[in-house]
Order: C-alpha cells, then structure tokens, then sequence
C-alpha cells in the first residue's frame, strides 16, 4: 500500500466521511504548501498530549484551561448542579453550548448504540455515568435530559440510559426527560441550529 492509499484509508475511518471524499482529501493535502503540511503533521502529533478528558463528564477540554482534572463547565460555580444533559459527543456540547440557554452540567456518553446492536458490545462510559450521577446526586441533582439525536439510534441509545440508571433515578426520585421534537425527526443536535435546540429544550418532556 502506497503513502498516499494509506491516507485515504485513515481519511476514510472519519465520522462521515466516505471512499469518495477520503480521496479528495488525500489528493489535497498533495497540493498544500510545505508549511501547511508541517503544520497540520504537527497539530495531529500533539492533539491527543494537549487536551484532557475531563474526569467528570469526559469531555475533552484543553490543557491550556489550567492545572485540573475538571473541565471549565464542571468546574463552574454559577451552573445548575440540579441538571444533567446526556450527550453522544464532545460537538454536541458544543452545539448546545451556543443555543446558550441550558446552564446545567453534561456527560459525554461517547456515542450510540446502533438499534441491532447489543448494549454489552458498547464501549460507552455507562459506569462513568453512574459515578457522575452519584458526584452530583450530592449537588442535589433532581433531572436528566437525554440529549440524543433524534433517530433511531438516538432513541435506542435513550432506552439504554433510562434502563441502565433505572435505580438511580427510583432511588433519588430523579425526573429523566427527552429534547423535544422541536428537532426535527433524523436530524443529529450537533447539526442544530441554536434556536431549534432553544425550542428542544423548553420542549422537553
Ligand atoms: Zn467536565
């Protein structure tokens, strides 16, 4: 296999990205400038030694933020601790971050499950979630949103969550809820705008 089909295949494993585009990434970076390249060589090299994985809801934030293990969110006195928004991914914070109406706390769950898939083949942070839970439980949390895409893995994702916290939520009498349909059915939150997550989220039930 040449450099160049080697690429292609790295480019082809991004979320999104097909055989066709992965090749047109490929070809160019082929004509970039040297100092593009370099710099781009660079950046992937340090990404992964520049952020942290926040220890409470797993996002990645970057190093820059300061010396902890919590990220600038978490960390933030003046968020509702009474409020936990579960997400598929980091740019799904991002896209609700922006609407800038929901002032709670996230997790980052790490993905979906896929509707024929079994939850135990999974590789997402439900034990993570549970000890977030418990953390925050003692910050006098009283509701979680299922903050997923509205699809079917989204809503089988939400079936696993509500099934896994299931005690948690009979035991501390906590309210789960769901964005509202204000998203429109097949559409991913991180491609949203902020008004339509506005309305999700006043929405939600
Ligand atoms: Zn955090």
């Amino acid at each position: 296999m040449t450099n160049l089909d080697k690429l292609i295949k790295h480019f082809e494993r991004f979320p999104g990205i097909g055989g066709r585009q992965a090749r047109r990434f490929a070809f160019h970076v082929l004509t970039l400038p040297d100092a593009d390249v370099t710099e781009i060589a660079e950046l992937l090299t340090n990404l992964q030694s520049s952020v942290i994985e926040c220890s409470r809801c797993h996002r990645f934030f970057s190093k820059n933020d300061g010396p902890t293990e919590m990220c600038s969110i978490c960390t933030d006195g003046n968020r509702d601790r009474s409020k936990l928004m579960v997400v598929e991914r980091d740019t799904d914070v991002q896209s609700i971050e922006r609407s800038g109406i929901y002032n709670g706390l996230y997790f980052v769950l790490g993905g979906t499950i896929p509707l024929l898939e079994s939850a135990e083949s999974n590789k997402l942070r439900g034990g993570a979630l549970k000890a977030s839970i418990d953390a925050q439980i003692t910050e006098d949390l009283t509701e979680i949103i299922l903050g997923f895409s509205v699809n079917p893995d989204g809503e089988n994702t939400g079936r696993y969550v509500e099934t896994l916290l299931k005690e948690h939520i009979a035991e501390h009498n906590l309210t789960i809820t769901q964005l509202g349909r204000g998203l429109s059915t097949g559409s991913e939150l991180e491609y949203a705008d902020p008004e339509t997550i506005k309305n999700a989220l006043k929405n939600r039930s």
